[in-house]
């Protein structure tokens, strides 16, 4: 099976109350790590490459190494752009074979952000010289920064404007702002309360935001992007290793498993596979300093990415054993 569109993904997440890890990939060891997982899992991917790991990696070194996950996995996975933020950058990934992308129009006035948004879609799904591209738009701006998407402050995407907008652009899915955050470091000490353990505990998403969104867009699929919990055991492990990560907060995972049951078909995962590899190579370095074959370190790496996704898949996802189902409605809908 060639890589795909998300459409029978979300048509299958939406349809069973479950939602599909978007995890960022930049090497090697990142998609071998995602893809063992899902292998064991039996689980759809979606494998996303930000204009920064293009820029560092080589698109077609990523591209050709998502191929290889398809063909080694057997799995269905689509190959995403994220937060792309031109018509150029869109189509070039296109052209070059991805199989959707996100036109992220957010910081630009309402009016921008549609014309834009429009503009992708006409493109993604003329599908005169390449398949139908399904195109991801965003309403509403989270705080924090990933790569080189930055905001001080957020804004919550506002209910009222998701038709106008949907209908506007003719977008396949939309990421909305109801309180995730881009980064390790997704909140201020100021704006949480502290467990027992001392850990900072953020404030809740705004479930409010997304059931009035959902009702205005009932069988939409809506997309969660900043959405790491920032595993606490891993940050341990990097500032017991020489590391220095004081309040790294992230999103707790019984409010992303609520949000995946409910219309949300697309979470994003990048902050935690970082954690998850930094905290391999130090500890390696920690108790192996003697050694500097990157197969060593970058094994354990892996192995961490691996764990972590394995997690996500089954505890917060809840798409573990949902790759067949999604190739079955994949050749339904391309018979
Ligand atoms: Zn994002």
């Amino acid at each position: 099976m060639p890589l795909m569109n998300t459409k029978a993904m979300f048509d299958q997440a939406y349809k069973h109350g479950y939602a599909i890890g978007a995890f960022n990939v930049n090497n090697m060891e990142i998609i071998q790590g995602i893809v063992e997982a899902a292998t064991e899992e039996k689980a759809p991917l979606i494998l996303q490459v930000s204009k920064g790991a293009r820029n560092y990696a080589n698109p077609v070194y990523l591209q050709k190494m998502v191929e290889a996950a398809e063909k080694v996995s057997g799995l269905p996975i689509a190959l995403h752009l994220d937060h792309g933020d031109s018509f150029e950058l869109c189509k070039s990934c296109i052209d070059g074979g991805f199989t959707s992308v996100m036109i992220d129009g957010s910081a630009l006035s309402y009016e921008d952000n549609v014309a834009l948004t429009k503009k992708v879609v006409e493109y993604a799904h003329d599908t005169t010289n390449h398949p139908y591209i399904t195109v991801e738009g965003e309403l509403g701006t989270l705080a924090g920064i990933e790569d080189e998407v930055s905001h001080a402050v957020g804004s919550y995407t506002r209910p009222e404007e998701v038709i106008d907008f949907v209908t506007k652009t003719g977008v396949d899915s939309l990421a909305i702002a109801i309180g995730t955050s881009h980064g390790a470091y997704k909140f201020k000490p100021e704006q949480c309360t502290r467990d027992e353990n001392g850990v900072l505990v953020p404030p809740p998403l705004r479930f409010d935001i997304l059931e009035a969104v959902s009702e205005k867009l009932p069988g939409f699929p809506i997309v969660l992007h900043g959405s790491s919990s920032v595993p606490q055991e891993f940050v341990q492990i990097i500032n017991a290793n020489g590391g220095k990560m004081p309040d790294a907060v992230g999103i707790p995972e019984a409010q992303l498993r609520k949000a995946a049951t409910m219309s949300v078909c697309k979470i994003n995962i990048d902050s935690d596979l970082r954690l998850g590899c930094t905290a391999g190579i130090r500890k390696h370095f920690a108790e192996h300093p003697e050694h500097f074959d990157p197969r060593q370190y970058l094994g354990d790496a892996r192995a961490n990415i691996k764990t972590v996704v394995k997690h996500k898949l089954t505890e917060v996802l809840g798409c573990a054993g949902k790759a067949d189902e999604i190739i079955a409605k994949y050749n339904e809908m391309n018979k």
